[in-house]
């Protein structure tokens, strides 16, 4: 049996004739950029991460990068972050000119430590970007506290979170500012790149409407130096389509993580992931811990599983971020965790056999090392 990562094929039928419909009229009526119905899926989303305003822009990179120039962070300041995640969420940090500082995780849930996170602060600290990783929110009454204490902005990296909550309260209504990517493969994906910056703050709001879009008021005027940074009509048509099957998607995708933790729980060398009893997690990513995990990769796919490893060098260690000077052992969980984690195919299509297939091939592979 062979097992894919992520196969989008059943989505794709639920949602094509919507899709061609809508497609249709833009291709008719020509307004690829900024058009009526990229404005409606922006009003929509915002709405559904209980917001206000929603910015299309073209990728989660550049929602991220945009925030941080909007709130104006520059050369000098330093933003707190956890390594353990995608690198974006530290380049964004670097286009500005300011410092990266990488803090260490949580051991359960993966997201960063708001005591490591409070130790990391200095008179520099202007933000932190905290990343609700794999689906899961991050620790937000903590981090929102001592954020207020110090008068640091909370910048949510919500890529991989679209739809989770926190006490009853959705991600991208948790932070001052939130940064949404529709990249294929996220839960909330598009037919190519594509992102939006969500916040309840209507200043920010104005400026990075701006900062999309060549730093332009209106046609003619240009009040700062933007960017071209423009979610399209065309993916916003898709991405409206999908929205609407977000909650029964993130149902089914949690539905199969119960199935797999129930499958796996009999093998007790598979580390499954652990839910906060105030979140709820989409699993965007199930990523378990296994001992020999490359060994263990390497087998499931002579097995004809495809799985990941989300992820197996955490930021500070990159190649990229030699410069910033960290050294292995500086972060422990972060290091010890990218040497265990596994990505197991995951998304809401799944059958049950599927996920069987995967949870018993898992386990003996284990209990065969
Ligand atoms: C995917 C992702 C990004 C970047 O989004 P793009 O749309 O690919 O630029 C940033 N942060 C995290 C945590 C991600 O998973």
């Amino acid at each position: 049996m062979n097992v894919n990562f992520i196969d989008f094929s059943e989505q794709y039928q639920l949602i094509k004739d919507e899709i061609d419909v809508g497609l249709k009229q833009v291709f008719e009526k020509g307004d690829f950029i900024l058009g009526a119905r990229q404005r409606e899926f922006e009003d929509t989303f915002a709405k559904y991460c209980q917001a206000r305003y929603g910015v299309g822009v073209n990728s989660g990179t550049d929602a991220l990068y945009l925030s941080l120039a909007a709130l104006d962070v520059t050369v000098g300041d330093e933003v707190i972050l956890p390594s353990y995640t995608f690198i974006a969420t530290a380049l964004c940090i670097s286009y500005t000119g300011a410092t990266p500082v990488f803090v260490d995780i949580e051991e359960r849930s993966y997201n960063i430590d708001p005591v490591k996170l409070e130790a990391a602060i200095t008179e520099r600290t202007k933000a932190v970007i905290l990343v609700h990783l794999y689906g899961q929110p991050a620790n937000m009454d903590e981090i929102n506290a001592i954020c207020e204490k110090h008068q640091i902005t909370v910048v949510e990296d919500a890529a991989q979170s679209h739809g989770a909550a926190y006490q009853g309260q959705r991600v991208g209504s948790l932070g001052d500012v939130a940064c949404f990517s529709f990249y294929p493969t996220k839960s909330l994906g598009a037919f190519g790149d594509g992102g939006m910056i969500v916040t309840k703050d209507e200043e920010l709001y104005n400026k990075v409407k701006m900062l999309r879009d060549y730093g332009r008021v209106n046609r003619y005027d240009h009040k700062i130096k933007g960017y071209n940074s423009r979610l399209d009509t065309v993916q916003a048509v898709v991405l409206s389509a999908k929205l609407k099957h977000l909650d029964q998607w993130n149902k089914m995708r949690a539905d199969n993580a119960a199935r797999y933790n129930e499958l796996l729980a009999e093998c007790p060398r598979v580390i499954t992931p652990q839910v906060m009893n105030d979140r709820t997690h989409v699993y965007q990513t199930y990523a378990v811990r296994v001992p020999e995990r490359n060994q263990v990769i390497e087998k499931l796919k002579e097995e004809g599983v495809s799985a990941l490893i989300h992820y197996p060098i955490p930021v500070h260690l990159q190649q990229a971020y030699q410069d910033a000077g960290y050294k292995r052992g500086d972060l422990p969980l972060s290091e010890q965790i990218s040497d265990e984690i596994l990505s197991l195919p995951m998304y809401p299509h799944m059958t049950d056999e599927q996920i069987v297939y995967v949870s018993d091939t898992l386990k003996r592979i284990i209990n065969e090392l």
